[in-house]
């Protein structure tokens, strides 16, 4: 006859089981426990409300640093009160440029009518990281014209350093749909990209462009921006670093995902600088913690998040409601895999 062990007994037994199987669902602990001791009888349910009682319901791993994570990752060094402010921050370039700022005179129709097959090319593919990547060539270009060396080495330094993937990579991650450009089009916006800041095929062009830039481009410099390689790193760059507004952001782009963030970015200066951001915290933050913002719609379902999350590199997310969702979906099983699918459907239809 099964036997129904004391609380107490049952305790000590869940902690072990639990200490050497931290991730793992009720269910299945409660498989192990009866596979240890096939003598007892413990239902499902005993074992929840103990092991929520001991505080072991829930002990998913920390989130694994660099897994599924595009930003090089900030961490808080003082304590941050929900609600607070943690900085503001205007975008390094922004894509497309912004009605009523000034225009960068690389990108201008009138002074450099080089630029304007590329534009246009951008524009009507909505293709913000082609547009990112000219604004940036632009900046850098006007910098050494300028002779400022020491902002052309900050800027050249800051995008060196934002998080990349690999355009084949990214290609192969995400859902295309046919919305994604692929590798033709990453080659003709490169061929115009190179016309519109380095040889327009025009003559008359190219006597404009050299108009705003008459200082030689220096080789290593020009091959950084132009070389069909360089150029497919800068467009992936920008597409992995881009801010949902179209902005690259010196500290925001460092960010790493999670989808229960601390942090959340918000436009409250819509009125006076138009692509200024607010990092402002959702939760306290304790010294020593990472600042984390979601880089997708966290109102998804665990399937739809991972799916979309794919596009953002370095594999799954690790952070604790997936770690959650996935173990749960895990004990849901095959057959009621169903209602998460139409759930999903639901939140493509927009019904949700
Ligand atoms: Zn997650």
């Amino acid at each position: 006859m099964p036997v129904s062990p004391t609380d107490d007994e049952l305790k000590d037994v869940l902690k072990v089981l639990r200490s050497e199987n931290p991730i793992l669902g009720v269910t299945k602990l409660q498989t192990r426990l009866l596979a240890e001791h096939p003598d007892w009888s413990v239902s499902e349910k005993r074992v929840k409300k103990l092991l929520a009682a001991e505080n072991l319901l829930a002990a998913p791993p920390p989130p694994k640093p660099g897994k599924a994570s595009a930003g090089k990752g900030l961490v808080a060094i003082e304590d941050i009160k929900e609600g607070e402010d943690v900085w503001k921050e205007d975008p390094f370039i922004i894509a497309p440029e912004c009605r009523g700022e000034r225009i960068h005179p690389l990108l201008c129709p009138a002074t450099n009518p080089a630029s304007i097959p590329l534009l246009a090319f951008a524009r009507r593919l909505e293709w913000m990281a082609c547009h990112a990547a000219a604004q940036c060539i632009a900046l850098v270009l006007i910098a050494h014209e300028q002779g400022r060396q020491s902002d052309l080495d900050e800027s050249m330094r800051f995008l060196g350093a934002l998080a990349q993937m690999g355009m084949e990579e990214r290609w192969k991650a995400v859902d295309h749909s046919g919305l994604e450009p692929d590798r033709k089009t990453w080659k003709t916006a490169h061929t115009l990209t190179v016309q519109a800041f380095h040889a327009p095929p025009d003559s008359q062009n190219k006597k404009r462009l050299l108009k705003i830039l008459r200082k030689p481009i220096p080789d290593d410099l020009a091959k950084n921006l132009f070389d069909f390689d360089s150029y497919l790193q800068a467009l992936d760059r920008m597409s992995l670093n881009l801010e949902a507004h179209g902005g690259i952001y010196m500290l925001h782009s460092h960010l790493n995902h999670c989808c229960t963030p601390n942090l959340s970015v918000r436009h409250f200066d819509i009125k006076t600088a138009i692509a200024r951001i607010t990092i402002r915290a959702k939760t306290d933050i304790k010294p020593g913690e990472e600042l984390l913002i979601t880089y997708v719609n966290p109102e998804l379902p665990f399937r739809s998040r991972r799916r979309e999350l794919t596009a953002w590199a370095f594999g799954p997310c690790a952070c604790a409601r997936c770690v959650r969702e996935e173990q749960e979906e895990g004990e849901r099983g095959e057959e009621n895999n169903f209602p998460v699918i139409e759930e999903e459907l639901k939140h493509g239809l927009g019904l949700l």
